[in-house]
């Protein structure tokens, strides 16, 4: 068909009167809204270029949805009438679908989703938001109430969106704090951009579902995401082994910063990742990670770690055993990987062969470590475990000595570093193609994130506040309890105190006597203490006598309710005295229900007796989902003295890899008849690492060991067991580390 030129001109004359006027009808508006009601008429129809403004103050339960089209260059914009001024609390969320949006300078804090997600790029499956950018965006502890309810505070959808400059921090819950979900409905070519980010803290979840990114699922990882993540901050993200799970391939992660973050990056699933220039700083904190490689043609180069002492799945550098044509939800064999110009200091590990075993039986193949410095003392971080055939070596160097095993491939040299100007470590005299690059500078903190919100906000803490002194005498100790503030201390005289209420803590408390002479606790209800979310708890020179709480079954000095959700508290007893805790069965020093997680529990220089139950009672995850109630228990120079149930119940069943915990470190202490109800003195099944050192058994039951997953450790060193029986375990035990 041929169409004349006026036919032309017809058309688009045609087309401009449809479509123009909405692009025409006046110049960009600049709307401020002060209620829901005027959010829904400024939203209603806006043209490329306007802006709504979000008045200044708390908008409580503002579920917002933000739809337009705007254009390249004119986007359409959603702010705040002052960046920081608007709070979004309660159950508030938002949703964007469209293309060229624009959000920035708004703050998610005092509540959490009401769904699925608290920022969205999607009204729903159809409606996405594409071309957009949220920037300046504060998520701070918007968190769900219960810890096991899983939701994403951010969800990028459609594609070549932008997030940037925000910074998320304090998730308690479960759930990746910002994902990109990519299907074929959604997107899989997603060029998503994110950065300048700061994903600050996220405590220890203690199960899956605790990273801090991911990219995609495993369902669709053979496709490429083409997501760049660069120049963001990961700082004290806890949450699990994995920080960023990257579920796809074609990303790219350049120039970011992991500090003081446990777990690693991990290359989970997809193919054919560059993963170049950033800098991991461990700060030699307990499983700080590197990176973690799986799967076909992923390049790690020009990367520095520092100070990670992580192991296994958490080493400084993990190239792991796959299978061949393994499930994708499983583990695909390392082929092509190519590891060059990095530079490792002070590291624990870099190991070769993770995860051997009869599933992950194929060792990398055809892949190259070349080029790189390993710098770490007289120990040999470089381990293999399996067969490296399929990895070709050349040009590294090590100093001062090389690891064993890798002739050729590593020379030994001594090198002296300096620190340069980017605070990090180069060879005083340049060693040129060998390491990371000398002009690598890791991204200054406080060029990530926003400048109107703070990244050290105060936290509450033990012993951060002030102490405040307290008279013996009848519930003197249940008002001051009623009365204090966080992290408070509390003096107590030499005398007896008496409680007759339980006392619910929800803040940090130090309740502490006399280093000399004696406070005395009495109480007479079930429980002395009840630990609700935010509390942490030290009590220290102190007596605390069981003798008038009821007779009831199942009582306790310290209480962690089931379902109360209280997670990463720590509980000290110091230089105390426990007695008469035998009034009925089964009467415990700490109980931890389900689905509540201490960060430290720790007994030093206690003297307990006469206990009908458990001095640490850790054992109430036993649906195996791999959750566990304590990551560290710790006893020193301690006695137990008539202790009916285990000194330490601690329980971690399922095969989730996940995690760290659990730990115990048990030394210098004494245990005299302990355990005949529990046929165990100290009952551990799942535990990652245990030491007993030093311990005198005198009269009691076994130590029982029981192994759930991974590779865990039980070292015994200078114990005594007189009439004892020997420490039953279902793995060797060693006698040093
Ligand atoms: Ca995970």
């Amino acid at each position: 068909m041929r169409v004349s030129a006026s036919g032309v001109l017809a058309l688009l004359i045609w087309l401009g009167a449809t479509i123009a006027p909405a692009a025409s009808a006046g110049p960009a508006r600049t709307l401020l809204v002060r209620d829901m009601a005027q959010y829904q008429q400024a939203t209603a129809s806006l043209r490329p270029g306007d802006t709504v403004v979000l008045a200044d103050g708390t908008w409580r339960d503002a579920r917002l949805v933000f739809k337009a089209r705007g254009q390249d260059g004119q986007p359409v914009r959603l702010t705040a009438q002052t960046p920081g001024k608007v709070i979004l609390s309660g159950q508030s969320d938002l949703r964007l679908a469209g293309e060229h949006l624009e959000v920035s300078n708004l703050v998610f804090r005092d509540g959490w989703a009401p769904g699925g997600e608290a920022l969205s790029f999607r009204i729903s499956r159809s409606e996405r938001a594409n071309h957009s950018r949220v920037t300046g965006v504060v998520i701070d502890g918007y968190s769900k109430p219960d810890r096991g309810e899983a939701d994403h505070w951010v969800a990028l959808y459609g594609h070549d969106n932008r997030f940037d400059h925000n910074q998320l921090l304090g998730k308690t819950n479960r759930g990746t704090t910002l994902v990109v979900v990519r299907d074929e409905e959604q997107g899989l070519d997603n060029r998503h951009r994110i950065d300048h980010n700061w994903f600050g803290p996220r405590p220890n979840l203690g199960s899956n579902g605790g990273e801090t990114l991911r990219v995609g699922t495993s369902h669709d990882s053979l496709s490429d995401s083409h997501t760049v993540v660069e120049d963001n901050w990961f700082e004290g993200c806890d949450g699990e082994v994995e920080i960023v799970s990257n579920k796809s391939g074609g990303n790219i992660y350049r120039g970011n910063v992991f500090f003081h973050s446990r777990g690693s990056m991990v290359l989970r699933h997809g193919s054919g990742n560059l993963v170049e220039r950033n800098v991991f700083l461990g700060g030699s904190k307990a499983h700080t990670g590197g990176v973690r490689v799986i799967n076909a043609r992923q390049t790690i180069r020009d990367n520095y770690f520092e100070g990670l002492d992580g192991q296994n799945f958490a080493a400084a550098l993990s190239v792991m055993y796959g299978a061949v044509d393994a499930p994708k939800n499983r583990y695909a064999q390392v082929e092509h990987a190519v590891i060059e110009r990095n530079t490792w200091i002070a590291s624990r590990q870099l190991l070769l062969g993770t995860g051997m075993d009869d599933e992950r039986n194929a060792a990398p193949k055809d892949s190259r470590f070349a080029n790189n410095l390993i710098v770490n003392g007289q120990d040999n971080p470089l381990v293999v475990q399996g067969d490296i055939s399929g990895i070709a070596f050349a040009g590294n160097v090590q100093s001062p000595i090389a690891s064993p095993g890798f002739p050729d491939g590593v020379v030994a040299h001594t090198l002296a570093m300096t620190r340069a100007a980017t605070g990090l470590q180069v060879p005083s005299t340049p060693l040129p193609g060998i390491g990371a690059p000398r002009d690598l500078t890791p991204i200054a903190r406080e060029d990530v994130g926003v400048t109107w919100y703070p990244k050290d906000a105060a936290r509450a803490a033990l012993d951060r506040g002030r102490t405040e002194s307290v008279a013996p005498g009848d519930d003197t100790l249940t008002r001051a309890v009623q009365a204090a503030t966080p992290g408070q201390r509390l003096q107590l005289r030499a005398g007896r105190y008496t409680v007759n209420e339980v006392l619910a803590l929800s803040q940090p408390l130090t309740v502490q006597g006399p280093a000399q002479g004696a406070a005395e606790l009495q109480f007479s209800r079930p429980v002395l203490f009840e630990l609700l979310p935010g509390a942490s708890l030290r009590l220290a020179h102190l007596t605390v006598d069981g003798a008038q709480a009821p007779d009831e079954a199942g009582n306790a000095v310290i209480r962690i309710a089931p379902g109360a959700n209280t997670a990463n508290y720590t509980v000290l007893i110091e230089d105390s005295r426990l007695v008469h805790l035998d009034g009925n069965r089964g009467f415990d020093v700490i109980n931890a229900g389900k689905g509540t997680m201490a960060d430290l529990i720790a007994l030093r220089h206690v003297l307990a007796s006469d206990v009908s139950g458990r001095i640490v009672s850790a054992a109430a995850e036993t649906d195996d989902g791999g959750t566990y109630n304590a990551e560290r228990v710790e006893i020193v120079g301690s006695q137990f003295t008539r202790i009916g149930g285990a000194v330490v119940d601690l329980y971690r069943g399922g095969t989730d890899e996940s995690t760290f915990g659990p730990a115990l470190d048990v030394r210098d202490s004494t245990f005299r008849q302990v355990g005949r109800r529990d046929d165990a003195s100290l009952r551990l099944r799942g535990v990652q690492h245990v030491q007993l050192v030093g311990n005198t058994f005198d009269d009691s039951a076994a130590v029982r060991f029981t192994h759930a997953v991974g590779t865990p450790t039980l070292v015994a060193t200078r114990n005594t067991f007189a009439g004892t029986p020997a420490i039953q375990s279902d793995i060797p035990v060693e006698a040093t580390r």
